[in-house]
């Protein structure tokens, strides 16, 4: 069987996605490999492939043990022998996982990084050992976003087994992190595989935070039914945008290290089992999932650098078809980290430009008029070639938030910074907006400010606008916040002063004002109304499609995206196959998962109800 073979009567694909083939091909020959490619550019299938081949074992190293069992799941339905050993493993799973090994039939095995480290494992494995595969490889680097001690012993682990390939898989790792990774993996000669890191189906949107349970509200609304993750920097935020958006009628839960680790574990699992649709989250909540059909994430909160928010984006639209993210913005979002990261002891200089440079990175993705697909991709150093008309998928691009001209930006950031120059850096940001829009109170007409030239200059553009243009102008470094007792206080820096002196060139965006905000395009909707060869899919029969799955996945206890993507369900209901022949036909439908499910969905596509459909015996496993 070739790997094309494979592919075609495992997965029911008809051709490799980019770098997969040559990774593959890397792992069969022996050699090692460095694969970087973007969520949802079918990681696994580089390392899951060779173990299909029946040439030997493929050892899968990944830190996240709450994901190892649904991993195993959607292996073994693409027929694999596959395995998991980790801490969380019931005795009687382990037994029959460890007689597997013994008797050699295992072709896929899972371990948590700990467990290997244990060592015990190697006389089972060693001689049919093909490939170890170390996935999440960034955790390797401590200049990755998510170092783990334990992967930095790994390397002791893969000189006992000097025959097998090595590949080390992560979906961003800038080129110190690559190297790092080569490095501590002692990765021999590697063949680096580093796929282009665009999400093209993400529409990625950054506005200033005005209002955010409202701005948050519109975004979930323009996706009803859809699964989306919200995420708040603080355990408060979190309980309060739940609770808004449950009060909305929503189907909503909240999720972080304050709640009781049960409810935590309930919101998970009804979430990837497709019984919930938000999930409002800190970071916590994340590494775990899988969900593929995630059609939207919205950060309500500024997160802590490019690197996380390329990962908890990331989480939208892993199935490839449109997804939305978006990010709501303020400076003192960054305020907080600044503060979150030293509230334990001052940091070492090195650690401490390191978070200069991310929250500054962060900063300006957030606030500059830029394509957001353009900075995210040279921030990961590619390059990003786009049309005339920019990505078209970006707020920026798709005209929501305007550029000013050159002329027009230097005219206004002088206004707000001399402002910030007048107020000689003793008051906060609230102060000099306050200032430029001609709002006086008592303590501003005491301080004689309502005399100032720049008293209510910034009038017409209004609070909205100007405070949008204080934080640009913060992540350009022309003006910093300095902290104080209460509260941080805003002043004009060195480029700031030059800037008004004529030195320096300052992009400016204008945001969408709110009334536009409603009428934001999404593709999604529409678009997600496509299978893969572009023919529109029947709504109401990919809901019974949708419905159907979810039947099928309870009974068998996986999550239904291990059953069916959502790409293949659309394909189904835009193609309306009729034999199982056809049936076989649809990407992502294999043999195993045609003679297991065919039957059924023919049913449901002839127009049999999902609950009927699902009656039909499934074949055995
Ligand atoms: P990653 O781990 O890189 O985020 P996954 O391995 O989860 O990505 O794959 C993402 C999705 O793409 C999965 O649904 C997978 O089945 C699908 N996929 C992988 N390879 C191919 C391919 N060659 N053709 C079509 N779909 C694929």
């Amino acid at each position: 069987m070739t790997p094309e073979e494979a592919l075609r009567r495992r997965w029911g694909y008809g051709s490799f996605r980019p770098l997969q083939k040559e990774a593959v091909e890397a792992a069969l020959s022996g050699r090692d490999a460095l694969v970087v490619l973007p969520t949802g550019g079918g990681k696994s299938l580089c390392y899951q492939l060779p173990a299909a081949m029946g040439r030997g074992l493929v050892l899968v190293v990944s830190p996240l043990i709450a994901l190892m069992d649904d991993q195993v799941a959607a292996a073994r339905e693409a027929g694999l022998a596959a395995d998991a050993l980790h801490s969380n493993l019931e005795a009687d799973g382990r037994g029959e996982a460890y007689r597997r090994l013994a008797a050699g039939t295992t072709e896929l095995l899972y371990v948590s990084p700990e467990r290997l480290l244990v060592g015990d494992l190697l006389e089972d494995v060693a001689a049919r050992l093909i490939l170890i595969a170390v996935d999440e490889a960034h955790c390797v680097s401590h200049w990755g976003h998510e170092f783990r001690p334990e992967y930095r012993r790994l390397a002791e682990v893969l000189e006992r087994f000097p025959k097998a390939a090595r590949m080390a898989l992560t979906a961003t790792a800038t080129p110190v992190v690559q190297d790092d990774i080569r490095a501590q993996l002692a990765l021999r000669e590697p063949l680096r595989l580093v796929g282009h890191p665009d999400r093209a189906n993400l529409i990625y949107r950054a506005f200033p935070r005005r209002d955010q349970s409202g701005q948050v509200l519109d975004v979930v609304r323009r996706h009803p039914g859809e699964g989306g993750i919200v995420y708040a920097q603080t355990r408060k935020d979190v309980d309060r945008l739940a609770a808004g958006l449950r009060k909305a009628g929503v189907s909503c839960a909240a999720y972080h290290a304050g709640l009781p680790a049960e409810q935590r574990r309930r919101a998970q699992d009804d979430f990837v089992n497709e019984r919930l649709d938000v999930v409002a989250a800190t970071i916590a909540f994340g590494m775990g999932i899988d969900r593929s059909n995630v059609r939207y994430v919205v950060h309500a909160n500024t997160p802590r650098s490019v690197e996380h928010y390329q990962q908890e984006s990331g989480r939208a639209g892993r199935d490839g078809l449109p997804a939305e993210c978006v990010l709501l913005f303020s400076a003192s979002d960054l305020v907080l980290h600044r503060w979150l990261a030293q509230k334990d002891g001052a940091l070492a200089p090195e650690r401490r430009r390191a978070l200069e440079r991310q929250l500054r990175e962060i900063g300006r993705y957030a606030a500059a008029p830029v394509c957001r697909h353009r900075l995210l991709v040279e921030h990961f150093g590619a390059a990003y070639a786009a049309g005339g008309e920019g990505c078209a998928a970006c707020d920026v691009c798709l005209g929501e938030t305007k550029s000013l001209s050159d002329d027009e930006a230097l005219l206004a950031a002088k206004k707000v910074l001399s402002a910030a120059w007048r107020t000689e850096g003793r008051f906060g940001a609230g102060y000099v907006v306050d200032l430029l829009v001609g709002r006086a109170d008592e303590r501003m007409r005491r301080n004689d400010h309502d005399a100032l030239k720049v008293f209510g200059i910034l009038k017409d553009a209004g609070q909205a606008t100007a405070r949008s243009w204080i934080d640009q102008l913060i992540v350009q470094g022309f003006l910093e916040t300095a902290e104080s007792g209460d509260y941080p206080l805003l002043r004009i820096t060195q480029a700031g002063k030059e800037l008004c002196g004529g030195q320096g060139t300052v992009r400016l965006g204008v945001p969408a004002v709110p009334r536009d905000r409603a009428r934001a395009k999404t593709k999604s909707r529409s678009a997600a109304g496509r299978g893969p060869s572009g023919a529109p899919a029947d709504e109401e029969l990919f809901e019974r499609l949708r419905r159907l799955r979810r039947l099928i996945a309870q009974k068998q206890g996986v999550p239904p995206y291990v059953v069916f993507h959502d790409s293949a369900l659309l394909e189904m209901a835009a193609l309306k196959p009729g034999t199982l022949d056809a049936l076989g036909g649809v990407k992502g439908v294999g043999e195993r998962k045609l003679a297991r499910y065919g039957a059924a969905f023919l049913k449901a596509i002839a127009g049999g109800s999902p609950e009927a459909a699902a009656a039909s015996p499934a074949a055995p496993s």
